[in-house]
Formats: C-alpha cells, structure tokens, sequence
C-alpha cells in the first residue's frame, strides 16, 4: 500500500498511513526448521467484518485507520504491514495420545507488535493460505469458526481468564470448501505467543538438542525471565508451565469452559488459552460434559480436563528431558518430582476460585465437601452451571425447582452457616461472589444465533449485542433475560465442530 496521510480519530495532526505497527519477530531468529517462510496468498475483495477497537488501541494501533476500507488488505494478508515477516511456526503434538508432525497449516505470523507499555504480542493470521506445512489442507478459515474463536476468546479476556485474543475477522469473499461452500475469512489473531508444547515436542523431536535448548532459552527470555538466572532454569521453565496451566485449567474449571481438543499442540507455554475450536460453555452441570463432535470417548470433556493438562505437561518433560540432566535417569527423576506436584496445585487454585464462588474468604476444612455436595446436586438436577452460582449471588432464587429441593435447601442452610462463621458480612461474601460468579457468558444457542445471522445474510446486530453482554460477564445491574435464560431442557445437544 502506497503511504498516505489520514487524521486520526483524536484529531491529531497527520501521521503515516501505517496504523501504529512496530512489528519485531524475534522467534524468526531461532535455527533454521523452526519455521518456514512464506507469504499470504492474497485475495481479490477483502472486507473487514469486526475491528477490536479497545484492543487495537492496546496494541498501540490506530482504530480508525485500522477501521478504513483499505485496511481491510492488511488483515487479509494481502498488503504486509510495516516490518512484517511473514512464517509459518513448525511444531508437533499428542493428538487424542498420538504423536503427530503438525505446523501451522492455516496460520502465519506477521511479527511480534511492540506496544506503548513495551510488552511484546504476536500478530498471528489464521486462514491466510496454504503453508509447507499445510499437508492436504487449503489454508483457509470458514468466517463462522473466525467469528466463533473472536466470541469466545474475548468472553474469556472479559472473565479474566488469560487468553489469545482477536484484532479482526476479515472476509476474504471467497469460498471455503468443507462440507459445504462456506464464506471463507481471516482472524487475526494476538497472542503474548504461539509456543506451545508441541513446538518443545518438535524441538525434541529433531535430536538436536541445540534445538532444544535454544526454544528452552527463548521461552525463558520471552515469558519467564525471572527465571534466566536461577540455578537450574530449566527445571524452572518446567515448573513455571506447570503451574500456569494448573492456574488456567482452574480458571476454565471455574466458569464451566470445555476446551474440547487439548492436544499438545493446543497448549501454550504462555499459559494462555489457545486454539478455540470445538470449545463451549457448559449449560446444565454435568462433569461428562462434551461439546466436540469427534470427542467419542469423552477424553476431554470438562471434568477430565485437569487430568489432561497433567498428561500433556508430562508430555512436554518428557521432550525436555535432556535439558534437565545430562544422565537420563536422573532427567527422569527430575521430571517426575516436577510432575508429581501438578494434582496439588491444581487443586489449591480450584479450591481458592470455589471460595470465591461461594463468598468463602477464608478456608475451613469441610469447603471441599459443601462445594462437592452443590455440584452433586447440580448434577441431579440437571442445574444451570452459571445461573446457579448467579442465584447465589443474588438475593433470590431465580431457579424455583432448585430452591424448593429439599437436599438444596439443607445444602444452603449449612452454606448459611458457614457464611455465618466468616468476620465479613453478608454483603462483602455476596460483592466478593459477584466478582467471581459472571451474570453472563457466551451462551451457546445466543452464539449460534449470532453466527447465523451473521454468515448468512451479513447481519452483524445479534453478534454485535452478544459481544457487548459478554464484554462485561459481572455486571449484575444489567437486566438481560434473553443473554441469561438457559437453553430449554429439550433443546437439541449441543454439538461443535473443529473449527477447520
Ligand atoms: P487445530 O485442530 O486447529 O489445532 O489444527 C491441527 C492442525 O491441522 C494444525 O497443524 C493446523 O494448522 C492444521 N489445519 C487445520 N485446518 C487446516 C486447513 N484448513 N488447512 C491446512 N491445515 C489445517
Ligand atoms: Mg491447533
């Protein structure tokens, strides 16, 4: 794109037509086979769908230049923007427990964007073209699952919950083959970065423990530098994953979020979320929940997901073991007092966010158990997952069934008592619940409603609405029955789809 002169939206003088990039990339500086270059393959019409204004302006970017027509090639990759490099990451994985060569093959990333606060965020585009590691695929994105991850990636920045996140969803108006012929779209996509298990599992993979170490090293410098100058950094970098995932998963745990394919290659180092295909929200509570319409077996359906974030980290050690002692059975040994911690941890985040959820501001011995008998009861009764922590922090019970059940009532008289045993009153336990306990989430069948209208008439009103509710989950004040209302108990089974 030629320059140009443009007024900013602050009515600041002139400035180059570039937007605000300062793109750096400095994952491009590890060995050769880390990554491949290559170019997006344009597009003939690019028109820009969705901008993230707020974040955008996180970046450090010019919503208002970003929002212009022309915009809309940079997001279709179709114009670099200044200093972009493009590549494609290589990686591996454990996919449903089996080991497979991967690398984005529908992904490439421009470069890391500098913001004003200095911190370093890729600026990754996912439907851009076919990569040398694309295999049989096209490269490309369906604009239903670009529009779905940009929904469910910002409910989960809103919660809090440490994520990817979604500049743009750009439609390239061409079509994607699949199924059907759907209308084909480019997310960009930030993330604080693309390494995931599966890249160490690569590393590992190539023998090259010069590879290792150099991803191992980089890691360290780009998310745990604190860690650079300990005596075994390594070992550290190993602790350090485990514990943000065990924090992450606690989170997802805690606002009834199913991932739906955790492989390997889906889990950052970072200790973002990252990847969001087949993933949901649950509706009714039930630990077997799954949403994915390829997960047979249940592997990773809600309650089993701590468990398979513990197999995954104990699939990253295990490709790190020669990092962690040059004998391999004490690297083994290492390993194994490292993974062994993973249950513990995972469970004081768990319990910490499930005091919050129930206004406990300190523990007592049986919280355990009165959170673990609620849950039982939500399960018998097939009880909204979100609307029954939201009743709680409320002042009435809106679920009239549930509150008149007598092993619910018993449950909340000793609930009360407990409360009752706290310093804090009664409204602190409550503004502490309504911090912990979101009014809204990205409900499914508001989600599906909101993709529809969208991917066949263009109509963006539902999804721009649904953005709105869930970029503010606490905010009780807000009346919105038609964001709250659980799908009917005879709703079909909701069923999700990877998001190719
Ligand atoms: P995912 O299920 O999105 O985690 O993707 C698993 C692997 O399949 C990754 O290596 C993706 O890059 C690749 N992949 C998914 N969809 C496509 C596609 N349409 N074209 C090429 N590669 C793809
Ligand atoms: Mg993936």
């Amino acid at each position: 794109m030629n320059a140009q002169s443009v007024i900013t939206a602050t009515g600041s003088p002139i400035v180059p037509f570039t937007g605000g990039w300062r793109l750096e990339h400095t994952y491009a500086r590890l060995p050769a086979g880390f990554f491949a270059s290559v170019s997006p393959t344009p597009v003939s019409s690019p028109r820009l769908v969705l901008l993230n204004r707020p974040l955008a302006e996180e970046l450090g970017l010019d919503p208002t230049v970003l929002a212009q027509s022309e915009s809309a090639a940079w997001f279709a990759g179709n114009v670099l923007s200044p200093g972009a490099f493009p590549i494609a990451q290589a990686y591996s994985g454990h996919q449903y427990g089996n080991f497979v060569r991967l690398g984005d093959g529908r992904a490439i990333l421009l470069g890391e964007q500098i913001t004003p606060r200095g911190e370093r965020f890729d600026i990754q585009l996912k439907g851009p073209g076919p990569t040398p590691y694309s295999r049989r695929g096209d490269g490309r994105a369906a604009l239903g699952p670009m529009l779905r991850e940009y929904i469910i990636s910002e409910a989960m920045h809103a919660l809090g919950i440490p994520t990817t996140r979604s500049l743009a969803v750009a439609a390239t108006r061409e079509p994607v083959f699949r199924e059907t012929t759907l209308p084909g779209a480019i997310l960009t996509r930030t993330a604080a970065s693309h390494l995931r298990v599966g890249t160490v599992e690569w590393a590992a993979s190539t023998g090259e423990i010069e590879n290792l170490r150099s991803l191992a090293d980089y890691t360290l410098q780009r998310h745990y530098p604190e860690l650079t100058k300990v005596e075994q950094p390594y070992v550290a970098l190993l602790e350090a994953v485990l514990q943000r995932q065990a924090a992450l998963i606690a989170r997802w745990q805690h606002v009834g979020f199913v991932h739906g394919v955790m492989n390997t290659d889906n889990m950052a180092l970072s200790g973002e979320t990252i990847d969001y295909g087949p993933c949901a929200f649950m509706d009714a509570y039930h630990p077997a929940t799954v949403f994915s319409s390829i997960d047979h077996h249940g592997r990773y359906a809600y309650a089993n997901q701590p468990k398979i974030a513990h197999w995954n980290i104990s699939r990253l050690a295990s490709a790190m073991l020669p990092l962690l002692h040059t004998n391999e059975e004490e690297a083994v040994a290492v390993a194994n007092g490292v993974l062994k911690s993973f249950p513990e941890i995972f469970r004081t985040h768990w319990l910490a966010g499930l005091r919050a959820k129930l206004g406990l501001f300190y523990e007592e011995p049986g919280d355990i158990e009165l959170a673990e008998n609620l849950f039982t009861i939500m399960q018998e009764q097939g009880a909204d997952f979100t609307n029954t922590f939201r009743d709680l922090s409320g002042e009435v019970m809106t679920n009239i069934e549930l509150a008149a059940h007598a092993e619910f009532r018993a449950w909340h008289t000793r609930w009360q008592e407990r409360l009752g045993r706290q310093l804090q009153n009664r409204d602190e336990a409550r503004a502490l619940m309504r911090r912990h306990n979101p009014a809204f989430i990205p409900r499914n069948h508001k989600v599906e409603e909101a993709l529809a209208a969208a991917t066949s008439h263009g109509d963006l009103s539902e999804l721009e609405k649904l953005l709105d509710v869930i970029a503010q989950p606490f905010a009780y004040d807000r009346q919105l029955p038609d964001f709250s209302t659980p799908p009917a108990p005879d709703a079909p089974v909701y069923r999700t789809f990877c998001g190719t």
